[in-house]
């Protein structure tokens, strides 16, 4: 049940140094799960959090754990020595992970903890050298950490804190049985956060082997996220969608756009077509090396890539303010996609506007997402209709002027290199397409096509896989001594190019 959020942060017994990062957030008042969770975990209770992302529930765990972890550091810090980690993390995706750690370093600035992030599929040495200095925190997927684990690089038998966020992905993702080998390593004596936003069995059942006498806390069922948001059906059949989707990218107020498709396919074939009517866009999924996700992302965050394309898995964990509108491709065949999707447009409480658009073929999904928000979508009257250029994008940029899209250049909204639409990313991501997200166990792909992402045995595909540029924020790609800068954000260190497996996914398709 949920119970009115206090005040303020101040109610909730955090200390000054974390008051003072959450006011540099700009946050005024804590959200529901946030009041809910704080004072739990700072009592060293077990929860078992029912929540999305979107609900605020990072600090939920990362203000209190950082609390936690500096009442005991200066004593820690004498006792022992290696330092080892006394908080673990696991999050499904490495977009997901980033942001958790981005907000372990953002919330902990005035505090000395370190942390470093690790995700798999590229060299492992820069991980390995930050953990040898020592982190508090990590957080991590779980494929490498189990490799780096089972090289003995990293120790478990110091966790104090466990997290498993958004645990319910992480099943689906197949991450179950990498999971039992992490718990088998950690102590047993910890305390342990599990946040999920939908409790199926098999996390009750997760839930109850870890936590113990957890409280629960349940926020926001995903039905009252879609309250918030305003929604508009368009009816369009398949091969008039992009049409309609450039008709609304037209209209002034539609600024940044995250566009959901059904497959990866979709989703590069949409930005390219978007980049051919000079419409800052990229696409991002799994097939796409780490380094053009993260481009992509930062693009996107920092405004200069207007349209961000994307498949329901890439686009978890994606934690980006300011999103004016969600534009769904396709009436997803699990009504519960429908609500996290244009979720993304209401974060912590903003609204949002969402534009789904279906076909014939999709009315029974449409139906059984009504039934799910229980209010049947307006449908929009006078359907816009944009003009998609099936040319190659290089010509199309060049003719200019017949496109009723151009108009956004003029607000400033043109994508990267100026006139080159999309510079990088989503119109060159063709090739990519279709091929499966990859498989189970231990970072190793499965079969089908991969992109530049994925290399055999998780590790880097050599001259394909760039560096990812670290989010343009606070990241450091390595380790300053803490306490020396003072005002600064805890550093942070990245893993690079990271694991995220396919395996079951609600509906059935690929992805
Ligand atoms: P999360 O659910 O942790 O992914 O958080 C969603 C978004 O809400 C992030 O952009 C946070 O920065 C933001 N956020 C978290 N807590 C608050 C708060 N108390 N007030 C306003 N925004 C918040």
């Amino acid at each position: 049940m949920s119970i009115p959020a206090p005040a303020a942060f101040r109610d909730l017994g955090l200390i000054d140094e974390l008051l003072a990062a959450i006011a540099k957030q700009g946050y005024e008042r804590p959200t529901p799960i946030q009041s809910q969770a704080i004072p739990h975990v700072l009592a060293a209770r077990d929860v078992l959090g029912c929540a999305q992302t979107g609900t605020g529930k990072t600090a939920a765990f990362a203000l209190p754990i950082l609390q936690r972890l500096n009442a005991t550091h200066a004593h820690k810090a004498r006792a022992r020595e290696p330092h080892v980690p006394r908080v673990l993390v696991l999050a499904p995706t490495r977009e997901l992970a980033s942001q958790i750690g981005q907000s372990f370093s953002d919330y902990g600035a005035k505090l000395h903890q370190r942390t470093a992030v690790i995700f798999g599929g590229v060299g492992q040495g820069p991980q390995v050298t930050a953990l040898r200095r020592g982190v508090d925190i990590v957080v991590a997927t779980p494929g490498r950490l189990l490799d780096l684990a089972n090289q003995r690089l990293l120790g478990l038998g110091g966790i104090e804190i466990l997290v498993l966020d958004e645990a319910d992905r992480m099943l689906d993702m197949g991450f179950l049985p990498d999971m039992r080998r992490i718990l088998a390593l950690l102590p047993r004596q910890k305390q342990a956060l599990l946040f999920s936003a939908t409790m199926p069995p098999e996390i009750r059942h997760l839930a109850n082997q870890i936590l113990q006498k957890p409280v629960e806390i349940a926020v926001a069922p995903v039905a009252t996220t879609a309250e918030r948001i305003e929604q508009h059906l368009c009816y369009a059949e398949k091969k008039d969608k992009q049409a309609v989707l450039q008709g609304l990218l037209a209209r002034p107020e539609v600024q940044r756009v995250l566009v959901f498709t059904r497959t990866k396919r979709d989703a590069n074939r949409c930005a390219k077509a978007l980049v051919a009517a000079r419409i800052g866009a990229e696409a991002i999924h799994g097939n796409k090396s780490q380094g053009a996700r993260e481009r992509a992302l930062d693009g996107f965050k920092d405004g200069s890539t207007r349209v961000l394309v994307a498949t329901d898995i890439a686009a978890r964990g994606i934690d980006v303010d300011g999103i004016t509108h969600v534009i769904n491709m396709d009436i997803p065949d699990v009504p519960e996609t429908y609500v996290h999707r244009i979720g993304r447009t209401a974060r912590a409480g903003a609204s949002g506007v969402a534009y789904s658009l279906c076909s014939s073929e999709e009315r029974a999904n449409l139906r059984a997402v009504e039934k799910l928000i229980r209010m049947p979508i307006p449908v929009l009257g006078n359907v816009p209709r944009g003009v998609v250029v099936n040319e190659p994008a290089k010509q199309a940029q060049r003719g200019g002027g017949r496109h009723e899209s151009q108009g956004h250049g003029a607000r400033g909204r043109r994508p990267h290199g100026g006139g080159h639409a999309g510079g990088h990313g989503g119109g060159h991501g063709g090739g990519h397409g279709g091929g499966d997200r990859g498989g189970h166990g231990g970072g190793r792909p499965a079969g089908g096509r991969h992109g530049g992402a994925r290399s055999s045995g998780g590790r880097p595909q050599q001259g394909s896989a760039p560096r990812p540029s670290a989010p343009k924020s606070t990241v450091q790609h390595g380790f300053s001594d803490r306490g020396r800068g003072g005002s600064g954000p805890a550093p942070i260190e990245f893993g690079h190019v990271g694991e995220e497996r396919g395996g079951r996914h609600h509906g059935g398709g690929r992805r």
